[in-house]
């Protein structure tokens, strides 16, 4: 997993720390704080409290669950995909839609971890990548981090590799030695194989020199040759959802070591680097007390310790060579030569997640996109495939017909959950989240059923769960009751209402606050025109840009999609049609949030154009 996605998780969780205290509407005084003392016992009351929780960590955005109750047929067509991967093929594109909280991440990611654990199992080389686009939004940081995530990993392999060398050649030197020792000695000429055969001392540590065969060979029992064609395994998702049907015909580690000298043949010499095979060392497996030991250069492509050297040597000078991308300033070409570069070092199968792809094609466009799916014909050692995962089911109408082909080569669509669903991923999470009979019967139903009316989002679901358990907390009830989870719902919504207009375009801003301010001065079914009278006062106040009217109109309609305000076109018979206007979130809260930003606080004294209405 990549560092994006702790990034996200860090993200995730200040999010939640502000929605805690409803984006700064607390109600502690700070004054009331005195320095000199050192507690006032603010936390007392509440630490004493009967907690609620027993775990609330679980109902919480970043936690992932090991168990995804309703999702697997999907997690079974990933895994039935992505099987290939385990089998040195690449699999096809994966294009995953759903809207939020239908657990596309969180699947994802499961499948992810265990395509990963099961590739190191039986040591099929496979890289699984994930990004958050909306964290990595351009082709610049997205190539970026991709480059340095390979060099990172094939750093790590050349260490390891070296590793290996070193100690063959360890075994090479005790061989010798113990060789050296033995030419000394008469007396082994005439009974080299039997009981006191000085060869057996020269045999080298079996837990040292030989580690890579013995690993090799204790895993010859699951071995993937050995299960395949068995059935597959995916009907269980939480276990072994990829294990089942695996079967490595490449890069199988399980090669039998050749007798005599014959298999160092100069063909093994030029073998990939990934490719060295230094399971020789294994043949001592077969060893009986009367077969003389085989040189630990047997069965591997060196036939002296200077070939180790020189690939030693050529490892170290590959992992100089790597460069690592910095996080601006490159030309993209360069970057994305790099990155190039780092996935065909070596032979394997990368599978590239990109997560809420569509922001990265809205913000970015589709190049990223585009480069990616066209590597493949270029590569020569690895193999990329592609899982892309969108919340906008249209988004494929914005990219080029040869990205979406190649991107769709496979679609996995994840429905909105129903209220019985998310009913039952509730009560899983809380099982562990809770204190037994902190919960009251009708609670979870009924988050079940808002969410449900969210279009199946999960993360509603679970937030309004954690937020009704806040709420018990903090007013120190023993149970969450009905009456907590209206309040989450209450709560999370003006959470989401002060977050969008925190963000909204300082044009919209003031055309929020012109509508505010008739409200708040009694004026009812508010139309287009006096909004724009009081608007354009406003601007000329900030020295802001004036538009035009119409203008104007397109942002109310912006507005009520948002849900902030509602528009009804009504009929005024002869004179045409017009809109009125009325604000559809609280007021205050709104208004503060509103002057908040620095350019709308500067208009101290709003009265003037609420009178102006009147004159125009
Ligand atoms: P998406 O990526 O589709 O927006 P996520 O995978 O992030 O949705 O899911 C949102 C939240 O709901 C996460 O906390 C996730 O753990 C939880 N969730 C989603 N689906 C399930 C499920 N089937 N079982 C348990 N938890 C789930
Ligand atoms: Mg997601």
């Amino acid at each position: 997993m990549s560092d994006d996605d702790s990034e996200r998780t860090r993200a995730e969780e200040v999010e939640q720390v502000d929605t805690d205290e409803t984006g700064g509407f607390s109600s502690f005084d700070s004054s009331e704080l005195a320095d000199e003392e050192p507690s006032q016992g603010l936390f007392d009351d509440l630490l004493s409290g009967e907690p609620i929780f027993e775990n609330k960590e679980v109902l919480r955005p970043s936690y992932t669950p090991h168990e995804l109750p309703h999702r697997s047929d999907q997690i079974n067509k990933m895994a039935t995909i992505l099987v290939a991967a385990l089998r040195g093929e690449t699999p096809s594109n994966i294009l995953i839609y759903g809207k939020t909280g239908t657990g596309k991440t969180a699947s994802a990611k499961f499948v992810s971890k265990e395509l990963e654990s099961t590739s190191q199992k039986y040591s099929v080389p496979c890289d699984v990548e994930y990004i958050n686009c909306e964290v990595t939004d351009t082709q610049y940081r997205v190539l970026a981090q991709l480059a340095n995530k390979f060099i990172e990993k094939n750093e790590a392999r050349i260490d390891d590799r070296i590793d290996e060398l070193e100690s063959l050649l360890e075994a090479v030197d005790e061989y010798e030695a113990a060789d050296a020792d033995a030419a000394v000695r008469p007396e082994t000429e005439g009974d080299l194989f039997d009981e006191d055969d000085p060869f057996e001392s020269a045999l080298p540590n079996e837990d040292e020199s030989v580690s890579t065969g013995t690993e090799t060979s204790s895993q010859s029992g699951d071995s993937p040759l050995e299960t395949e064609g068995s059935s597959n395994g995916v009907d269980d998702p939480s276990n072994g959802a990829i294990d089942g049907s695996t079967s490595a015909g490449q890069n199988n580690p399980n090669r039998l070591p050749a007798d005599g000298d014959e298999h160092r043949s100069d063909a093994d010499s030029d073998r990939e680097p990934s490719d060295i095979d230094l399971s020789g060392a294994g043949s001592s497996d077969g060893r009986s007390d009367d077969v003389p030991p085989n040189h630990p250069l047997d069965s591997t492509p060196f036939d002296s310790r200077a070939g180790i050297e020189d690939e030693i040597e050529s490892l170290e000078e590959d992992k100089a060579s790597f460069e690592e991308v910095p996080m601006t300033g490159w030309p993209t070409d360069r970057v994305y030569s790099v990155f190039f570069d780092a996935v065909d070092y070596d032979e394997r199968v990368v599978v590239i997640m990109l997560d809420e792809i569509d922001k990265l094609v809205e913000k970015s466009g589709d190049d990223t996109l585009y480069n990616l799916s066209r590597m493949n014909s270029e590569l020569e050692n690895s193999r990329v495939s592609i899982i892309g995962i969108s919340n906008d089911l249209k988004f494929t109408d914005f990219l080029d017909p040869r990205v979406k082909s190649s991107l769709g080569e496979e679609e996995i669509v994840f429905p909105p959950y129903d209220a019985n669903q998310l009913r039952d991923i509730l009560e899983h999470r809380s099982e562990v989240a809770f204190k037994g009979g902190a919960l009251s019967e009708d609670v979870i139903p009924l988050c079940a059923a808002f969410a449900a009316q969210e279009h199946g989002d999960a993360r509603r679901a679970l937030d309004l769960l954690r937020t009704a358990g806040e709420l018990a907390e903090r007013s120190q009830a023993e149970t969450i009751v009905e009456e907590h989870v209206r309040e989450a719902q209450d709560k999370i919504e003006l959470d989401r209402v002060v977050e969008v207009v925190r963000t909204l375009p300082t044009q919209s801003k003031l055309v929020l606050f012109a509508i505010i301010l008739l409200e708040k001065n009694g004026v009812h079914s508010i139309n287009t025109g006096e909004v724009f009278n009081i608007y354009k006062r406003l601007c000329e106040e900030i020295d802001a840009d004036v538009l035009t009217q119409r203008r104007v109109t397109d942002l109310i309609s912006e507005l009520d999609m948002l849900g902030i305000v509602n528009a009804v076109v009504v009929s005024k018979g002869r004179y045409g049609r017009t809109k009125e206007i009325s604000l559809s979130v609280p007021l205050e809260e709104t208004e503060a949030v509103l002057l908040s930003d620095s350019r709308l606080s500067d208009i101290d004294d709003v009265q003037p154009f609420v009178q102006a209405r009147f004159e125009n």
